[in-house]
């Protein structure tokens, strides 16, 4: 299939999974589908540009047509409050097959190819993300803390990402989020972090049997935080049948430490390398088998690694980790890299929701009844389409490539669609690959 097709036909699943939203309007006003406010939503986050839908509301004016039409599918563009009001309560879970539909996509498509490891393993790294917090904008899916000397009540919305990483490259291909609605209680005298670590270590608990089997085929490797390195967690993944590799510090881990000793771990030499940037690096990866996770007669054994790289003598990465993984002088290295890709799902996929202009928290508003939560599903999902086309060949990747850098790519995106019209997305990205070229005239002009 073409990178188009491609786009087209998941663009098609979505419109149709958003149209069987269950509508609750009474009355005669149903001007706007639901399936049109979260198509919209989509293009949003898809082009990455909060004015979008403005532009392309002044197209529809003056020419009877707009690129939310012909590429998105939708019939009449409903205004940020429609859009706000015809989304906010439904559950973002509803969006889940269009996940596992990507996923497989990638699959059949070769976009899978670049994040295989270990013998054609996936690395799956879940990681928490707050997407709301505010003193005073709340609903009624909000979580609440009190801060500061006074007090003061905090509302906030964190969630459970998840998605596959690998070490080597940037990319990171998300999967269904899954978020948190903390259930407190003033008098269990435990402190807000705590709460915070409980409540997204049972995220993970709920995440990993709803989404395992999807994953199974490829024999996941679930990365983490020390946050999910506890005996809970590692249990319920070997009982899924998968494996674990998690960072695993001194001070949470103390029984595994006393334990550890240099008389029984295996260790590399020194082994010089070179990193991406082509400067020279000195890496040393230590192991010992057989230790326990905590203090108890069941705890879960596994493998401890650390790993550590120096540059012109300085220490500049150290961590060390906790595995199910089988781990040799063979593939050390390999898993410990792989440990550390753990940072992507936070780096690659969140900040660039956040900072690089998937406008995570973007101005539909938060809502009343979850509202942030399900706009925060379609732009992770926007982002999946793109890691997913990125990772295929044909027009989109060759467009991208020619681009130069991802923000010039989106910039073209943004700067064509919302001032021409174009029939089709092989129009527009054409129409991006001919911009390069000063002998092009200008593009299908409208506006
Ligand atoms: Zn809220």
């Amino acid at each position: 299939m073409s990178s188009v097709s491609v786009l087209e036909s998941l663009l098609d699943r979505f419109r149709q999974i958003a149209a069987t939203l269950r509508d609750t309007r009474t009355g005669a006003n149903k001007r706007y589908s639901i399936s049109d406010a979260a198509s919209c939503a989509l293009a949003t986050f898809f082009f990455q540009a909060p004015s979008f839908l403005d532009f392309q509301r002044r197209m529809q004016k003056q020419a009877a047509r707009s690129n939310c039409e012909s590429l998105f599918g939708v019939e009449k563009i409903p205004s940020d409050n429609h859009i706000r009001n015809l989304l906010d309560g439904h559950d973002p879970e509803h969006f889940a097959p269009l996940f596992a539909e990507c996923l497989q996509t990638a699959r059949d498509n070769g976009a899978l190819q670049p994040f295989l490891r270990l013998d054609g393993r996936l690395a799956v790294a879940l990681d928490g993300i707050q997407i709301h917090c505010s003193d005073a904008i709340h609903c009624d899916l909000c979580s609440t803390r009190h801060v500061g000397k006074h007090k003061t009540v905090q509302y906030f919305h964190t969630m459970l990402g998840a998605a596959i990483v690998a070490d080597g490259h940037n990319r990171a291909l998300p999967l269904m989020p899954h978020f948190v609605q903390p259930q407190h209680n003033p008098d269990d005298g435990r402190s807000d972090d705590q709460r915070k670590q409980d409540c997204e270590c049972n995220a993970a608990k709920r995440w990993l049997p709803a989404y395992i089997d999807l994953l199974r085929p490829f024999r996941p490797i679930i990365v983490g935080d020390d946050l999910y390195c506890c005996h809970p967690i590692c249990h319920l993944i070997q009982t899924l049948e998968a494996d674990f590799l998690l960072v695993c510090k001194p001070g949470n881990h103390k029984r595994l430490y006393e334990l550890r000793h240099d008389d029984f771990t295996h260790s590399t030499d020194w082994l010089r390398t070179r990193n991406q940037q082509g400067q020279s690096e000195l890496h040393r990866y230590r192991w010992q088998n057989g230790l326990p996770v905590r203090d108890s007669a069941d705890a879960v054994h596994g493998t401890w690694i650390e790993f550590e790289i120096q540059r012109q003598g300085q220490r500049t990465y150290y961590n060390t980790f906790f595995t199910s993984l089988h781990v040799t002088a063979e593939n050390v290295a390999q898993i410990a890299r792989l440990g550390r890709a753990r940072w992507k799902v936070e780096n690659e996929a969140f900040n660039c929701l956040t900072c690089q202009g998937y406008n995570l928290k973007h101005n539909f508003g938060h809502g009343s009844r979850g509202l942030a939560n399900l706009l925060a599903t379609l732009n992770l999902f926007a982002f999946g389409l793109h890691t997913l086309l990125d990772g295929m060949r044909g027009l989109w990747r060759q467009v991208r490539d020619d681009s130069g850098t991802r923000r010039n790519f989106f910039d073209d995106l943004r700067c064509l669609s919302q001032r021409y019209w174009f029939p089709n997305w092989t129009a527009l990205l054409t129409e991006m690959l001919a911009g390069d070229d000063p002998r092009a005239g200008p593009p299908h002009a409208l506006a």
